[in-house]
């Protein structure tokens, strides 16, 4: 089959791999119909996440049709699902509480030291997204290999749904939704979100779903800005203003009840303290660039709320921890517990209360994927979410 491999930084290409096969009885094949290039992925692509190999297939948001089942898959052959991009068992300690990107069992205990050693636990089992998550291929091919396929992958029994409806529950829909959940919105609420990226973007969308009375989008791509204003939202373009002085003058000095940082660890910005962890990314010290979240932290009003989706993955310098404490402020965050949302998400997606597609800038084959990685990178106005349509 076809498959998008990593060959090196910044350097990805369309491969020949082995067909997959089922491992265990719970495992099921899919035939990738669409699957998209994410934001994390360009995390990947710049090399500034751990345990990537040459050789390693990527992609973690994807659907299909089921083409093979184990003795232990609840699918069907035929059957049209969805696959969330955590990997969960459905029935370890962390399962339970339906805090599915905990897993406990996803991530093989060969692959957990480096989690370990940073984090203090081991991370979950993720797709296409690097040995740390359990180096398990992902689903930017022709087929894929979905583990726990009794618990994971949600069925598309409505034929009228297009794959680019209902795709992003795989992901992007379910992180922007729980980032608004993190946030712990009222109704009447200021939200400010940073990034206008796809999870930003589905964050704004969702806190606005939950009656936030005003959603203030900030980035710098007026294409992405213009996206969000769709959405009812209003914007701040950090080129032109000061971000802190604007969001405290529309909150009549308050400052947002509540900020989503949907940036992370490669954030833009002209912070003196920013070019210090630019320049120590770059020579592989590793320290995330959180310029935004700092930001954030300094923006949201006393005992207001920090949620946090955008991706971060080792150390930060400079932290405000003193804006933390003194302002009383709660923090959410985590990677998504995707199994726990995409019924929810597909009954609203059903109902014409949610609409992802107006976020689609680009279709290409398959074959085209280095030119998606590399346009979705370098051209982030325009190429704002990338859809991949494997055997085309
Ligand atoms: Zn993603
Ligand atoms: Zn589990």
């Amino acid at each position: 089959m076809r498959a998008l491999t990593y060959h090196g930084k910044k350097d990805v290409r369309v491969d020949t791999h082995p067909d997959p096969e089922i491992v265990n009885p719970r495992d099921a094949i899919i035939r990738v119909t669409s699957t998209a290039i994410c934001g994390s992925d360009l995390h990947l692509y710049d090399g500034v996440i751990p345990g990537v190999l040459s050789g390693d297939i990527l992609g973690h948001e994807f659907m299909g049709e089921v083409v093979e089942t184990g003795s232990g898959s609840t699918l069907k052959k035929g059957q049209r699902v969805v696959v969330p991009f955590t990997i969960a068992c459905g029935t370890c300690f962390f399962c339970d509480k339906h805090q599915y990107s905990a897993c406990d069992n996803s991530n093989p205990v060969d692959k957990r030291e480096i989690s370990e050693t940073l984090y203090g636990q081991p991370m979950s089992g993720l797709f296409g997204y690097s040995h740390m998550t359990g180096g398990y291929p992902g689903g930017q091919a022709e087929y894929v290999r979905v583990p726990y396929s009794d618990v994971g992958p949600i069925v598309i029994e409505n034929d009228d749904l297009e794959d680019e409806q209902v795709l992003f529950l795989s992901d992007i829909l379910p992180t922007g939704w729980m980032a608004a959940e993190n946030a712990q919105i009222e109704p009447g609420d200021t939200v400010a979100v940073w990034g206008a990226g796809p999870v930003g973007l589905f964050a704004a969308q969702s806190a606005k779903l939950m009656n936030a009375a005003r959603v203030i989008v900030i980035d710098h791509y007026p294409h992405r800005l213009e996206l969000a204003a769709g959405l009812g939202c209003e914007t701040i373009n950090f080129h032109d203003v000061d971000v802190r002085e604007a969001l405290n003058e529309m909150t009549g000095g308050i400052g947002p009840d509540a900020v989503i940082d949907a940036v992370g660890m490669e954030a833009h910005g002209f912070a003196v303290d920013n070019m210090l962890d630019i320049a120590k990314q770059t020579v592989g010290m590793g320290a995330d660039r959180a310029s935004a979240l700092k930001q954030a932290l300094l923006a949201v009003r006393k005992g207001g709320r920090v949620s946090i989706p955008g991706v971060y993955g080792g150390m930060t310098d400079k932290f405000p921890l003193g804006a933390l404490m003194e302002k009383g402020l709660k923090i959410g965050t985590g990677q998504t517990h995707v199994q726990k949302y995409t019924k929810k998400l597909l009954a609203m997606i059903e109902e014409g209360k949610i609409d992802t597609t107006f976020l689609i800038s680009h279709r290409l084959p398959l074959e085209q994927a280095a030119d998606g990685y590399a346009n979705f990178r370098n051209k982030q106005n325009d190429w704002t979410k990338v859809v991949l349509k494997p055997g085309t």
